[in-house]
């Protein structure tokens, strides 16, 4: 982590002659972003953070429920690219909790909640919910988030050189906090609507070509949405606008459909239902 908020110091006009000239690449679905972090960086800051989630959140040692979503990952992650931005090897970790939750983090941490085995109540559901968060990872969103925020500081750092402000940005917390990150979390921040419409069409390349049933990533979201009566799901509250969602998909299920028929796979998870760990929550 060291190295990364050292790097972030380099003055912000030369980071942004930067991103002018290289940082802007082109991401999975064909959408300009700019990347200014290697992804070597990212993918240790994603180790990080995954290895601070572990410490925080209790892990299952639930052999069936592992089973069951390693399953479910392991299919999709056979049919993923290969490609210098797709990570080596992947991990995939259980946590035990109610959160209607899961992630993907760059370097390849796949994190899944109990919680959403609740909600996703199949094995295409919860490959619509892998294949989404996996999308993110292949499109490098947080690179592209991390490196908006920070050509926006690095922006203000020069309306502020040229207002005559001294050295407004240039301490090390002040940066991170403008970034608006804790030291740990700033891969988990919510993900901006374009990207997560991107996830959803990735996501749902990738569970039809790896076997699973494109049409239920419909009613995975309608799903979702119940479950959002009342008290929003920590996953929607992060993931806006189901509604729309659910209508790009249901467009979007046509052509998943062919993959999904041309696919070889036919995977055969066997689906296991976590008790809620919370015992007024079991309902
Ligand atoms: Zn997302």
């Amino acid at each position: 982590m060291n190295s990364m908020w050292k790097s972030l110091r380099v003055p912000g006009i030369a980071i942004a002659l930067f991103a002018m000239v290289a940082g802007c690449t082109t991401s999975p679905t064909g959408r300009q972003q700019l990347q200014l972090f290697p992804e070597k960086q990212m993918a240790q800051m994603g180790s990080e953070a995954y290895e601070n989630i572990k410490k925080e959140t209790p892990v299952s040692e639930d052999p069936a429920v592992n089973g069951y979503v390693s399953c479910v990952a392991d299919a999709i992650i056979r049919v993923l690219p290969e490609g210098r931005e797709v990570p080596p090897s992947w991990e995939v970790t259980v946590f035990r909790s109610d959160q209607v939750n899961a992630f993907a983090l760059p370097g390849g941490k796949i994190g899944v909640y109990t919680g959403l085995l609740r909600v996703a109540e199949n094995q295409h559901q919860l490959a619509a919910i892998v294949g989404h968060e996996i999308g993110h990872v292949l499109a490098n969103h947080s690179n592209a988030r991390l490196s908006a925020n920070y050509a926006t500081m690095a922006g203000l750092t020069v309306i502020s050189v040229l207002a005559g402000a001294s050295g407004a940005v240039d301490d090390q917390r002040t940066m991170m906090a403008l970034l608006g990150l804790g030291a740990q979390v700033g891969v988990l921040l919510p993900f901006s609507r374009s990207h997560e419409s991107e996830a959803d069409e990735i996501g749902l390349e990738l569970m039809a070509e790896a076997g699973f049933s494109p049409a239920e990533s419909v009613e995975l979201w309608k799903r979702m949405a119940e479950a959002s009566d009342g008290q929003p799901p920590e996953f929607l509250s992060t993931h806006p606008s189901h509604g729309t969602r659910i209508r790009d998909l249901q467009d979007q299920v046509p052509r998943a459909q062919r993959l999904y028929d041309a696919s070889p796979y036919r995977p055969d998870c066997r689906e296991v239902i976590p008790e809620a760990v919370n015992a007024e929550d079991a309902g």
